[in-house]
């Protein structure tokens, strides 16, 4: 009897702090094809959801599209007895704040909030866009489907809420749809704005922003491949850390980074089918994207999406010319890959969410000595940490080595100059913080 008892204890214990690799099978298994492809043909049925659209309609324009994706949230909310705090954030832009505001304009963002439960001011964020456009970025009222751009990353983003809401983490998890993309990036400004006056602590924001279509305008079809598009090194720095870079390192080391590596390593680890590209650039050649925003405040961010662009289909009027067919329709969106890709999303943020804060200060040493040397402050909540290294040409952190109740380690016989060095904390649940890359230089 006592048994039976201890063993239902442990079985209660287990469904409230499911946290293990099993867990990360489980949530990839659970995103869901189907439930995306009906949220895209929902979106996209909204006619437009161009930012300066009606908000009157219940049936078409952006008013009615931010209104169905709160709903939404609070539907997932109420299915888990009310685990997701769902509000509005907006902001009002003034007609002529730049050529594509002609008209006065609430910005309205709709937030989805899991709060953790060990951290509950620590954040990871995913995004998707509630907005679209056709080809003049001031025409409000004709059809915008925008199924690829970017239905498909909102629809992304309400489907791992389902998916995650099923969990507890330690580390609070939000899903944002955001307003104002194509007019210019208000809704992730106003959100970043946001998070900093409220303090927020943000490990990191993963951008949506077309993750459905695998028929590139280059010829290549293919249902695995997507991209990591992270800057290098965060734009507000000082002059300071500026100079330090050149001496120390750290062009290619940015808190971006760090996420994208992430992202490209809990990937390949756990959906070894899909083949995660790191592009090494903020974002595609002169393009944008919303997690720009909260890098220019200083905020990690990253933005995932298809390898295999097609812009027959982004930002066009609906028409045929030429024999070819135009217009960002649904019959382009598939509903698999987006699947892949919101699982790529889900496992991510459940792992970061999962995993104790980074060590805030990384200190190295070593200058003409032959061993590296790492020290670091202790982190409340860490089991153990990992030390990470590579060659200094390599784009991964091909090399790790954990050490556990220690806040301080030396790698005997590697040399410093010949690699570059970083550290994560690592929880009694096996997950792992972002890498630091050291921020401090130790002179003896
Ligand atoms: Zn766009």
């Amino acid at each position: 009897m006592r048994k039976i008892i201890l063993s239902l204890f442990l079985l209660v214990g287990m469904h409230t702090y499911a946290q293990s690799e099993a867990d990360i099978y489980d949530i990839i298994n659970n995103v869901s094809a189907e439930r995306i492809g009906n949220d895209v043909a929902k979106l996209a049925n909204f006619g437009t959801r161009h930012t300066l659209s009606d908000t009157v309609s219940d049936t078409r324009g952006i008013g009615a599209a931010r209104r169905w994706i709160k709903s939404e949230f609070e539907q997932i909310s109420s299915d888990c007895q009310g685990c997701l705090e769902v509000f509005y954030q907006k902001e009002l832009i003034k007609k002529g704040t730049n050529a594509r505001i002609v008209k006065d304009v609430e910005v309205v963002n709709v937030v989805a909030v899991k709060r953790g439960k060990k951290y509950p001011n620590r954040y990871v964020i995913m995004s998707g866009d509630i907005d679209s456009r056709v080809s003049d970025p001031t025409d409000f009222t004709s059809e915008s489907p925008g199924a690829n751009d970017n239905a498909s990353g909102m629809a992304g983003t309400i489907e791992a809420a389902r998916v995650l809401s099923k969990y507890d983490f330690e580390s609070s998890i939000i899903f944002v749809g955001l307003s104002g993309e194509e007019q210019g990036l208000f809704g992730g400004k106003s959100l970043a704005a946001y998070a900093k006056e409220k303090g927020w602590e943000i490990i990191g924001i993963l951008n949506n922003d077309m993750i459905g279509n695998i028929t590139g305008v280059d010829g290549v079809v293919s249902n695995r491949d997507f991209r990591i598009f992270s800057e290098p090194v965060p734009p507000n720095e000082t002059e300071e850390e500026r100079r330090a870079r050149r001496f120390y390192g750290g062009e290619v080391d940015g808190i971006s980074r760090q996420l994208a590596r992430y992202v490209h390593k809990t990937t390949r680890r756990f959906m070894p089918e899909m083949n995660p590209t790191m592009i090494y650039r903020l974002d595609r050649f002169g393009r944008g994207g919303h997690h720009r925003p909260f890098n220019d405040a200083g905020f990690a961010g990253i933005r995932i999406m298809e390898s295999h662009e097609n812009y027959t289909q982004q930002h066009q009027d609906i028409r045929t010319e030429n024999g070819i067919a135009y217009g960002d329709v649904l019959e382009h969106v598939n509903f698999d890959y987006a699947a892949k890709l919101t699982a790529v999303n889900a496992i991510n943020l459940a792992s970061l969410a999962w995993a104790p804060p980074a060590p805030e200060t990384v200190k190295i040493g070593g200058i003409v000595e032959p061993s590296a040397k790492l020290a670091w402050n202790e982190v409340e909540g860490a089991s153990g940490y990992k030390i990470y290294w590579r060659d200094t040409t390599s784009p991964t952190w091909d090399h790790s080595r954990p050490v556990s109740n220690a806040t301080s380690h030396t790698l005997e016989g590697i040399v410093i100059d010949n690699y570059f060095f970083g550290v994560a904390a690592v929880g009694a649940n096996g997950f792992e913080s972002l890498v630091v890359f050291p921020n401090q230089i130790m002179r003896d």
